[in-house]
């Protein structure tokens, strides 16, 4: 009879990690030449590692995490459908979890989505709305609609889809030989505005760039994509109020579909539930992801409205029927975890609390723009970017090789939490659920960590 495998050692498990796996967004041979931090289980908004070690969750693990590690309703919502099934398609056939979780995202969504399409993360769900974009013009019978314009530094995933309407040259310019051709604008970047000009006196001028292309090339346009309210892989670039709603009345004037990409931004991170309910704006198309399931399994979904939907409807034979899907699309697991969450939502009032907690925030942060080396500090409800910087009066910013981020996650990591940072720009996203108590503590060693960096 085989032995049975021995639990695994800390060192066996640091030695197995360099010599398996590739992990993403990581320059390995740094990886292999450092101890990694293995997490072996995480209660609310702490992570423990296998060393027992624990630590802060200040990304709430890449910003997924909304009501903490292993909250009780999420668990128990998980087993209770694990008790059933698993997993079951939904090509052919349907199950209850993915009907009554499209019923409820219907209920919460702006006024005017009415369909969900179910996939697994936030790229595809990306890739999702572009190609309903793309074939919705061709129904419509206006093929030549069939670019996309996006803002420049945007980031929509890692599929080549999203790539192609992605701004990051970091991330997408080696693979510009797959990327499709898109039109790109200039994103609002008030710290550091591209025309020297200031807010409000500018009257969000570099808006202006994005509504020429529209006016100029709008019988092209399938879409217009962006993060509303922020773009956050960019650094936590928050736009302007009033841009969202001038994006949204120059679609409209133009017959541009609206894609708002709600994958870092949405359930409740911003304050309200979706970004773009800030400005009581509705989009054509809604990506969402991340937070859906509270950040428990891979569920992701494009919310549409019941225009697009219908266009898409037809007899069999005329093959108007959009062809996309995954083999997890709906997965009933996934789907029971993401009612869990919005359970908690409802039970806890939890959006009236994330205002409170985000103004507590807010506080807390106010006195690092007085450091020496913070250029500026950017937040939007529980989504905060501290952007670093070599010489304030200058805004002379860091080199990227003298790592100023990772300096400062690498103190915090020491002090008891885990950060990731976006460049010179430190990232703090903790979890909804994080108390007001914590809150300060977090802060403190953010604080903490980058005098010493
Ligand atoms: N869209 C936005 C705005 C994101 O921030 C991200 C990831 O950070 C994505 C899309 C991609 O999501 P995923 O990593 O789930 O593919």
């Amino acid at each position: 009879m085989k032995k049975p495998a021995k639990k695994p050692t800390p060192q066996r498990l640091e030695a197995e990690d360099k010599k398996f796996l590739w992990h993403p967004f990581t320059q390995m041979q740094e990886w292999e030449s450092e101890t990694p931090v293995i997490i072996r289980e995480g209660q609310g908004v702490y992570l423990t590692d296998i060393h027992g070690q624990h630590y802060l969750d200040g990304t709430s693990s890449i910003w997924l995490n909304l009501h903490g590690h292993r909250r009780r309703e999420i668990d128990r919502a998980i087993t209770a459908q694990l008790n059933r099934i698993a997993h079951s398609t939904l090509l052919g056939l349907s199950n209850i979890p993915s009907i009554e979780l499209a019923r409820e995202l219907i209920a919460i969504a702006p006024k005017g989505l009415k369909r969900v399409f179910y996939s697994d993360n936030g790229s595809t769900a990306v890739e999702i709305a572009l190609k309903m974009a793309l074939q919705f013009w061709q129904l419509k019978s206006r093929p030549r609609k069939n670019k996309v314009l996006h803002f420049v530094n945007a980031y929509h995933g890692d599929t080549v889809g999203s790539m192609s309407v992605g701004g990051m040259d970091i991330f997408h310019k080696r693979f510009a030989p797959f990327l499709f051709d898109t039109a790109e604008a200039q994103y609002p970047y008030c710290y550091r505005c591209p025309l020297s000009l200031t807010y409000p006196e500018c009257q969000i001028a570099c808006l202006d760039e994005a509504a020429q292309i529209i006016r100029q090339h709008h019988s092209r346009l399938a879409a217009l994509i962006l993060e509303p309210g922020i773009q956050a892989a960019a650094g936590m670039l928050i736009s302007p109020p009033g841009f969202l709603k001038r994006i949204r009345q120059l679609c409209d004037q133009y017959e541009v579909l609206l894609i708002l990409d709600e994958v870092a931004t949405g359930f409740g991170r911003t304050g309200k539930m979706f970004a773009c309910q800030h400005e009581g704006v509705t989009p054509d198309l809604m990506t969402v992801a991340k937070g859906l399931t509270g950040g428990y399994l891979p569920l992701a979904a494009t919310l549409t409205t019941a225009e697009i939907y219908n266009t898409f409807l037809g007899k069999y034979s005329e093959f108007k029927t959009f062809f996309h899907g995954h083999s997890y699309t709906g997965n009933p697991l996934g789907c029971a975890a993401a009612l869990a969450s919005l359970r908690i939502f409802k039970k806890q009032k939890l959006l009236s609390r994330i205002r409170v907690k985000s103004r507590h925030l807010a506080r807390l942060l106010r006195p690092f723009s007085g450091m020496e080396h913070v250029g500026e500090i950017r937040q939007i409800g529980l989504m905060v970017g501290i952007e670093l910087v070599r010489d304030r009066a200058e805004k002379k910013p860091y080199l990227l090789t003298e790592r100023k981020g990772l300096e400062v996650a690498h103190e915090a990591r020491k002090r008891g939490m885990l950060i990731r940072p976006l460049g010179n720009v430190v990232v703090f996203m903790p979890p909804l659920v994080t108390s007001k108590r914590l809150l300060e503590r977090m802060i403190r060693i953010l604080r903490e960590s980058i005098l010493q960096a």
